[in-house]
This record gives C-alpha cells, structure tokens and sequence, in this order.
C-alpha cells in the first residue's frame, strides 16, 4: 500500500459515467459508446507519433485506473522490473517512470502469461492496482505505458509538479492528483492524510484558522475530525477567487489567475525541496544545525538589487540551485557539504517569503499575512515534515490523541477525543511503523527515555506538559501505540463546572454542567469544613479537572500539597505547594514505590489537604494509611481513581494492586461519581457528576460496606439533586468541623448557592479572577470577632442584589431536600 495516493479516481467518476449511459440509452445510442473518455484522451504520451495512454479503463469493472505512484520502496512493479525484468525503470522525484530510451529494455523483456492468457510483462503483472497498460508493436513485441504524473511532458516545459494533464482534463473533478511536493511532506511523515470527506459531509465546524474540519458523515457514528491540508494551489485559487483580482492581471480570470500562480508556485516549491531532500538523502549535504535566523540575516535576501545581480548569475549558469535555494530564504548553504535550515521565527518567515514572490515577478498581489502564514507553514513542514501532531496538540477542545498503530495494508486511523463530541476518527492514516517508532522515541526523549525491542511500555511528559504513554513492540503487535493525554485547561473555575455559555442570549446560565449550582455549593462547604473525597470514573469523565476546581474553595490559610506524575492538576490558590512525581517512576513497579516516597515526604510539609493525582496501584496504602488513616492531612485529602460506580470502590482498592484493608475506605467522607454520556437532546458528550455517596461507618458482615448516595442525577431534567431523607455523615461533619446548629448549616449552604449564582451571572470563569477577586474577599479575617469581614460583607451585598425570586425559590427548594439529610436517626 503506498502511503499516499499521488493520482486516484474519487467515486465522482461512476456517477457521472452512469449519468452520461442513462442519458444515451434516453436517446436511443449504444450506452457503451457515451462513456467519458477525457483523461485517457488528455494523456500526452505517444510512440511513433501514436498515442499510448497511460490511463485506461479496466474492461472487468469499467473503471479509471492508473498508477497510484506507491513509494520507491514499495512499488511491486519496480521491485518486479529489477529482479526479473531488464531493469528499464528509474526513479526520478519519487516518481518511478520508464524514460523512452529505456524502451528497447522492455521490447526484450519477457513476455510472461497475463489474465485471459494475454502476454504481458512483468512489471504490468506485479501491479497490484493493474496500473501499467501493455501495447502491442506487433511482431510479438510489447511495451508497458507507466503514468510518469506527465513528468516527461512538463520538462519539455521547463515545469516540475504542475497539475498532469488527466487531472486538467476532468469534466467532474473526479480525477485528483497529489504534488510532487504534497506527497513528499506526506511520505516523510509516514502518515497518509485523506484530502476530501466522504460524500455527502456536512461541515458543521472549523478550528486553527481552518486547519481543522469537523464534518458529520452519514451513516457513521462518529464525526470525522478533518486535519487539512493546504497546498499552494488550493489556497491562492480560495483566495484569488475571493479577492476578485482579475482587473490586476490583465483581465485573466480569477481562475484562470489561480492556476496559474499556482502552477508556479508549487512547481517551484516542488523543484527545491525535491533537490534539497534528495540531496540530504544522498548525503550530498548534511543537517549540521538548526539555527535562527536574525532579522538582519532574512533581511539579507530582501533587497531587489542583490536579487537581480544573483538571477543574472543564474541565467548565466554562474550559480546553480543552492543559491536559488538561499534566495528563497528557506535554506542556507554553509558551503557545498552544508546545509543550515532556519528555523524562522513566524514574522521573519512570512517576510522572506513574501519578498521571494514578489521578486519572482508575480503580478503585485498582496497576500494577506495569515496566506502567508499557512504558505510559510506549508514550505517549512516540507523541510521538517508535516505538523499534524502540532495542529492537534494546538486544538484547545481535544483530550487526547490515540495513534493505536500502523495496520500494513489496511486503514488504522487516529483518533482523538474531543471535550465536546466525544471519540472521533481522523483523517491522518499512520502508514509506516519505522516512522512511528520514530515518532515515539522523538517523543520519549523528552522524558529521558527510549523505544527498544524491548520496551514494555513508556510513561513520559511533554514540555506542553501533556502525558504520553507509549506500548512498546512486547506488548504491542502493530507498531507502538501512542496516546497522548492532553493538559487540563490550565485556569477553569468552579463556575465552568455549574453552569454553560449561552451563544444565543450571549450570557453564562446556571446548569446545563457538569453540576448544579447548589451541588457545587456543597462541594464547596465540604472544601471549607475540610473532607476525604475521592472522585471516580473512567478516563476523561472530568474527574481530575473537577477536584481541581474543588480545590479552589479550600481557604486561602489553608496549606495544600499536590503530588503528581504530570501537571494535571492547576489550582489557583495563593498556598498551594505542586509536587511532581519526578525522576525514578518508569515502570509501574517503581512508580508505585517512588509515589508512596513522594507522599511520605509530602506529609512531612504540614500539608492542610494532601491531594494526588490519580491513585492506580501500591501507593493507594500510604495514602489511605498515611494520610487518611494516620491523619498526617490536617484538615482532609482527596484523589482520582477509576471506578465506573460507586459501589466499585471498596472492590477497587482492596484487592491487588492497591491491596487496602477495607476498614481504612471507611474514613472516606465523600465518593463523587463521574460519567461521561451521550445526552440525546444535545447530540454531544456530556459529563455529569451522576452520584454523590457515603461510605457508611462500619463495615458490613462479609466486609461489605454500607453506602449512602446523598446526591443524584435526573437525566430528563438533567439536574442533580439532594436525596430525601438519607443520613449525611458529611453534613455531620461540616456542622462539627465549623460549630454550627442545622438551621446555621442550612443558612451558610443557601449563602454559598447564592454565591455561585452571582459567580454565573459575572461569567467569572477563571481560577485566577475567581480566586482573586472572590474568595479572597469572602474568606477575609474579620475585623471584629463574630462579625463577617467588612470585604466579606460587601461581596454578600453585591451578591443578593443581584439574586432573582426565580434563584431564591430553587434555592429554599434544594435546601428543603439537604435538610431532610442533617434529621438525626
Ligand atoms: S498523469 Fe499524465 S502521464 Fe499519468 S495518466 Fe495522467 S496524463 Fe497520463
Ligand atoms: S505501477 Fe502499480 S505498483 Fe507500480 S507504482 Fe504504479 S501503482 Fe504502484
Ligand atoms: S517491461 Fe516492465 S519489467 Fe520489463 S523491463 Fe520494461 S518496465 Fe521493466
Ligand atoms: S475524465 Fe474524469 S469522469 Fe471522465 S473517465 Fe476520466 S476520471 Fe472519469
């Protein structure tokens, strides 16, 4: 399979071609005859003056075919051509052609049985897409027609990569090309981007300035998470079509314009890096360094009069392409055996590039910068290879980047997990497990690490701070699997989690969230009275960026020390102390030995809240029984784990690897439950917490343990609320914690609910303002003892002017239904 397709016939093609026989048999012709024939007569290539198309219709399926241009490397034909044939095929910018000298090569060649016990040669034989057509010469001689992408036919014209003439002549776009240029950036990637959606696609949202498409396909389940790729062309004939510039170019048509340019555009991009490629590939010239450039040096190339005394060397022949290649501020020439590519900085780039066209003699078109931009992004992946990876660790709604390996031969694409829509497929096809090898160990490096054939796996974080783990070849069959786990979003408040963006009205509303008002208000009760919570679910439910918003309630005097393998976890809270599991945790075992150290010495800091990012094996034990247990956290603790249901906790850490005696779960005070679904109203992934629960305070016989859920969620209303009449050992709790009667409870929870009501209608949405500007003033020290703080006082104010009777009700209604939990049994 090769990895990209350079020339392929879109299914365009048969529709079209069943039109053109329904209309003839209207008409009473032979439907045969009514076929298109355009890109096989379009085909420039002729021996003896007579045509030989190198594009023809299969007579079994009637459909198109050609050659598809597979790689080097992995084309049959040339594979077959070197070993039994007489060798007349070559390679020339990745295309593999027979030049017509070879020709008398195959008229020697042997003829070899083809279907219907026709001669063939070998080459046609090998072909797995029977791209290659044998003519006769009569007298038993044959020779093979291979598509060249009309290399040949556009030398003659001093053109490389403009668009083959098959693809021109297409009445119905069907017939779709690859550039040279295009295929190169591709292939070095080793993946394979499919360029259209599927037919009938409906775009229903782009991102990254139009680098990414999300389309809703039918019949699939999924969205199609679209990465585009931009070539010269596509974009100035977008462009050009838009701007109406014909008047500027002597009234060509936009059109017309754009193919133009673009032809010159893209066969001279094609003709350099395919120089500067092949020539690092042959080691004609060597990568000794990456450097940037200064201002002054790109500006090196902008002045029109060096320019000029540098073209009239080159049409002298005085200078050869290197100069060319320098000129085109891309890459910079030690001397013959060096090569130097600039790593622009964005601005330099758009510069140099922008005073090569007009240099070039192009009509005096100004491209706006972000044409600029992507034209300069394009030619700089062309040196470095594609940025697909860049693009989607860039796009802020994705979770996580799931490369599951390279299927030889089939289709394995990748997939990503969008915050909003959940699993989606890809466009970007891995094609090559050396490249992904490659790939995950460009990506291990970062942590210090390596994929051998040995490697189990690889757990390691980006300098973005994303985690990746890496399945390595034991463990693994095709190719690694890569999945990278984005960072949360750095400064989310708990307003995110309670309440959702109006587009419409253009105002925050409460609900509609992860929460309710009110359950964020008890959340943050719990944080202040301090609580042992863990928060469950499977992977992106939202648990971790949820005790991380919880987190954001604990009192500013309050000491809160995080331990963690990554940086997940982003409070904004003035004494937090971030601990990183660091060096030493690369397998699991060592993990679970450096992370019970890690919580040992993080206790020894005088922690108020000892928080972990995510207990997974033996370092469950020192948390329950250091933490919890010997109760070296002050005021509480909390932690992620993954658990589908509540009830699974006690299942989860008593058994191997977390191994807890049961009696420790019991001094949890707070079990959250996090679910990720799919809402049938609003079409999307949602997250919601669905249960709050309690352990109870004694184990049951059997060692089963009693749970209370305290909180529920109603999928109809999608609300979650209190449930009546449970008994809440929390509420217990936090009334002995802060020395307050239920009534006192009651009026301190609905002051809290307000509070939120109030944070949504400011749209107070992040950690920092959030912090800031209202915590801050709400935990202020009073003045008088007894008294709230003046601050404190002020906030409430504002708070209750701006509460509705419509807010009051719902509150008085959710704190009738907590009440009923605080009634002593
Ligand atoms: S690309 Fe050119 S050589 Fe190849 S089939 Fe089309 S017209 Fe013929
Ligand atoms: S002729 Fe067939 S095997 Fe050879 S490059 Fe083309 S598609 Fe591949
Ligand atoms: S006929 Fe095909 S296999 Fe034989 S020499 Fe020519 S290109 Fe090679
Ligand atoms: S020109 Fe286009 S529509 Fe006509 S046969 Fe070729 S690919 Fe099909």
């Amino acid at each position: 399979m090769a990895i990209a397709e350079a020339l392929y016939v879109t299914p365009e093609c048969s529709r079209y071609n069943e039109e053109l026989k329904e209309k003839a048999r209207k008409e009473g012709k032979a439907p045969e005859k009514a076929l298109c024939r355009k890109c096989i007569e379009a085909c420039p290539y002729t021996i003896g003056g007579s045509p030989v198309p190198r594009v023809h219709r299969d007579e079994l399926t009637g459909r198109i075919r050609t050659c598809i241009h597979c790689p080097e490397t992995e084309a049959k034909c040339l594979l077959a051509c070197r070993s039994e044939g007489r060798g007349a095929m070559r390679v020339k910018r990745g295309i593999i052609y027979i030049p017509k000298e070879n020709l008398n090569l195959c008229i020697s060649c042997p003829n070899v049985p083809g279907p219907a016990g026709l001669p063939t040669k070998v080459c046609a034989r090998a072909c797995p897409y029977d791209a290659i057509v044998i003519y006769s010469l009569g007298k038993g001689r044959y020779i093979p027609a291979k598509c060249d992408l009309c290399m040949a036919h556009f030398e003659k014209e001093g053109r490389i990569g403009a668009k083959p003439l098959c693809v021109q002549a297409c009445p119905v776009g069907a017939m779709r090309w690859r550039s040279p240029a295009e295929l190169l950036w591709l292939n070095r990637a080793g993946v394979d981007i499919i360029p259209e959606p599927p037919p009938g696609s409906r775009l229903i949202e782009k991102r990254l300035r139009g680098w990414i498409h999300i389309y809703e396909v039918p019949g699939w389940p999924q969205y199609l998470y679209m990465y585009r790729i931009f070539s010269a062309k596509r974009l100035l004939q977008a462009y050009i079509k838009q701007q109406e510039v014909k008047s500027k170019f002597g009234g060509k048509e936009p059109q017309e314009l754009a193919t133009y340019l673009a032809d010159i555009i893209d066969s001279k991009i094609a003709l350099l890096i395919d120089r500067v490629i092949s020539d690092i590939i042959d080691r004609k010239a060597q990568i000794v360094e990456l450097k940037e450039l200064t201002p002054e040096e790109t500006g090196a190339y902008i002045t029109s009069k060096e320019y000029k005394a540098i073209e009239e060397k080159m049409k002298a022949g005085i200078i050869d392409y290197i100069s060319r290649a320098e000129l085109l501020g891309m890459l910079k020439y030690r001397d013959r055996n060096v090569v130097i590519i600039p790593k622009f900085k964005r601005k330099e780039r758009i510069i140099s590039l922008g005073v090569q066209w007009k240099n070039m003699q192009l009509p005096d078109i100004k491209f706006p910068p972000v044409v600029m931009e992507i034209l300069a992004d394009i030619i700089e992946s062309l040196v470095r290879g594609p940025k697909f990876l860049k693009r989607l660790l860039e796009d802020p709604n994705l979770e996580e980047i799931e490369i599951n390996g390279v299927r030889i031969g089939g289709d394995k694409p990748i997939f990503v997990f969008d915050k909003d829509y959940g699993h989606l497929v890809t466009n970007i096809i891995p094609r090559s497990v050396i490249k992904m090898v490659e790939l995950a160990n460009k990506l291990s490096k970062f942590a210090g690490q390596e994929l051998r054939p040995t490697t189990l796996q690889i757990d390691a974080r980006l300098p973005g701070g994303e985690r990746m783990n890496v399945a390595g070849p034991q463990i693994t069959e095709e190719g690694p699997c890569i999945t990278i786990r984005k960072k949360i979003h750095k400064d989310m408040s708990p307003v995110l989690f309670c309440s959702h963006w109006d587009s419409k009205e253009g105002v925050r509303k409460p609900g509609k969230a992860m929460m309710s008002p009110e359950a964020m208000a008890f959340m943050w009760f719990a944080y202040e009275a301090g609580n042992i919570s863990i928060f469950g679910g499977a992977t992106g439910t939202g648990k971790t960026s949820l005790m991380n918003a919880c987190l954001m309630f604990v009192p500013p005097t309050y000491r809160i020390v995080t331990i963690q393998d990554t940086t997940a976890l982003s409070i904004w809270h003035i004494n937090w102390v971030p601990m990183l599991l660091g060096p030493g945790g690369e397998t699991p075992e060592k993990r679970q030995k450096v992370m019970s150290e890690r919580i040992l010495n993080a206790l020894r800091r005088r922690p108020d809240y000892a928080v972990y990012g995510e207990l997974r094996g033996a370092e469950a034990r020192s948390f329950f029984g250091e933490t919890i247990y010997g109760g070296a956290a002050k005021k509480g603790a909390c932690t992620t784990i993954h658990f589908d249901k509540i009830e699974d906790i006690l299942k989860r850490v008593r058994f191997e690897p977390m191994n807890v005696p049961p009696v420790y779960i019991l001094k949890v005070d707070m079990l959250v439950e996090c679910v990720a679904m799919e809402h049938p109203e609003y079409r999307r992934i949602i997250r919601r917490v669905t249960r709050i629960g309690e352990p109870g305070k004694e184990l049951l016989p059997g060692e089963k343990m009693d749970l209370y859920v305290t909180w529920e969620y109603n999928m109809e209303s999608d609300d979650i609320l209190p449930v009546k009449n449970v008994k809440s050992f929390l509420c217990e709790k936090i009334m002995g914690s802060m020395g307050i009667t239920p009534s006192e409870f009651i009026e301190r929870f609905k002051e809290k609910c307000y509070v939120m009501y109030y944070l949504i209608q400011k749209n107070v949405t992040t950690g920092r303002e959030f912090f800031n500007n209202y915590m801050s003033r709400y935990y202020a020290p009073p003045e008088e003892e007894g008294k709230p703080s003046k601050q404190k006082q002020e906030l409430m104010k504002e708070v209750m002017a701006s509460i509705t009777p419509q807010i009051k009700r719902r509150v008085d209604m959710v704190a009738r239904l907590l009440a009923t939990q605080l009634k002593k049994e």
